[in-house]
């Protein structure tokens, strides 16, 4: 290991305190979209800056998105560079402000969502892990290049933003339209990841979400025949529309996990209100993960044929609705850069051999994936985003300091 990295490593083992203690004082700032009842993300916006300004980053700007929902009529998103040997040349770190609600108070047993609490190693709190571990860690691996006089190789810009949780219109988009990003920047979006760090997700499935709605004829149970039970019919059709998915997109791609397209019936809506009514109406949804092979309107053209045949044999009328539909872009090539670079960086510090696939979807790659930016997601957390009790562990806070400080410097 090169001199200057172990100088470096020892810088952030030396700050371990003061990381855990601003992860922890971020916690306590809740910062919820309006649509989920909250307030926005300036608050917590602006306590990361003042921290920010204590880093020594070149340039701190802001690029607020206008938005009434909150009492601030902002949406906050900062973003702070350090420039490198290679101005040129820039590392993107994006990390959010933004948390989901706590849910359920009584089943935060460790702590409360927004009281940090620090048990076996770990900090509780909701955001510890989504999105304040990586936001930390990026900000401290900085903090130690910057204390040490190291510039770092290439410039690197951390961008913190906002509205993650509720598709970043005012957030990540709002930055991609704002002109900020460039075909050829290196971009991590530290928002997924596995326990040890090993999986660097390049892409993703597309999605698609079915509304299946079967109209008959409403009728007492005892006398079938006056009407037209749409709940059977339904079912028919759904168990017909599954096996037709499985068996004509039955491909598999090994970046994937798990490697084959996913199609799930899932919801069902209610529909009478007694046992002795036969229903006129019957909805199924389906949650299908697609590889990105597969032309969503093809497979959208195939499911209206096969309901066109249900309605011919059963007079029932069948309505396929799209619920969501989201073409995965075209991934990020495992030999591009990025992938690279941090695929030395893991190595160097964790230890392990990461590997770079594909998930079921939709990370917020995929916005940098479609103007055609190499965008990687990787993190190493044990994947309590969005959990009563999250939590992230010390260990891998310090750890990703040390990858984040290692991929700038290399
Ligand atoms: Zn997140």
């Amino acid at each position: 290991m090169p001199m200057q990295n172990q100088n470096v490593f020892s810088e952030i083992d030396s700050m371990k305190d003061e990381i855990t203690k601003t992860l922890m004082e971020l916690v306590r700032i809740p910062a919820i979209s309006p649509q989920n009842g909250g307030d926005g993300e300036m608050k917590k916006a602006e306590r990361l800056q003042k921290i920010l300004e204590t880093v020594g980053f070149d340039k701190i700007e802001r690029y607020d998105a206008p938005d009434d929902r909150v009492p601030s009529g902002k949406r906050p998103n900062i973003v702070a560079y350090a420039y490198g040997e290679n101005k040129a040349e820039r590392l993107w770190i994006i990390t959010h402000l933004d948390i989901v609600p706590p849910g359920e108070d009584k089943l935060w047993t460790v702590t409360k969502p927004y009281e940090p609490t620090i048990k076996d190693g770990k900090i509780y709190g909701r955001g510890s892990e989504d999105n304040m571990h990586s936001m930390v860690a990026s900000v401290f691996a900085i903090k130690a290049l910057k204390k040490l006089g190291i510039k770092p190789k290439r410039t690197v810009v951390l961008a913190f933003v906002a509205d993650e949780e509720q598709g970043s219109v005012y957030g990540i988009q709002h930055l991609i339209a704002q002109g900020l990003f460039k075909k050829d920047d290196l971009i991590v979006v530290p928002d997924s990841g596995n326990e040890d760090g090993s999986f660097i997700e390049i892409s993703e499935k597309s999605g698609l979400w079915l509304r299946v709605r079967t109209t008959g004829a409403q009728t007492h149970a005892s006398r079938p025949h006056n009407g037209l039970n749409a709940n059977r019919i339904g079912m028919q059709f759904a168990l017909a529309l599954d096996k037709m998915l499985h068996e004509k997109y039955s491909d598999k791609d090994e970046y994937f996990d798990p490697p084959e397209s996913t199609f799930e019936p899932t919801m069902k809506e209610k529909n009478v209100d007694a046992v002795n009514i036969a229903p006129g109406e019957d909805v199924i949804y389906f949650d299908c993960r697609i590889l990105p092979k597969y032309d969503l309107d093809e497979i959208l053209a195939n499911v209206q044929k096969l309901a066109l045949e249900h309605e011919k044999k059963t007079g029932a009328h069948i309505a396929i609705e799209i619920v969501q539909k989201s073409a995965a872009p075209r991934p990020t090539d495992p030999k591009a850069k990025i992938v690279l670079m941090l695929e030395r960086a893991i190595k160097q510090v964790a230890g392990v051999t990461p590997k770079a696939g594909g998930i079921g979807g939709g990370t917020c790659a995929a916005f940098f994936r479609k103007i055609g930016a190499p965008a990687v997601v990787w993190s190493t957390i044990d994947e309590t985003a969005h959990q009563p009790n999250e939590y992230t562990k010390i260990k891998n806070l310090i750890s990703d300091t040390k990858i984040y400080a290692t991929l700038a410097t290399m």
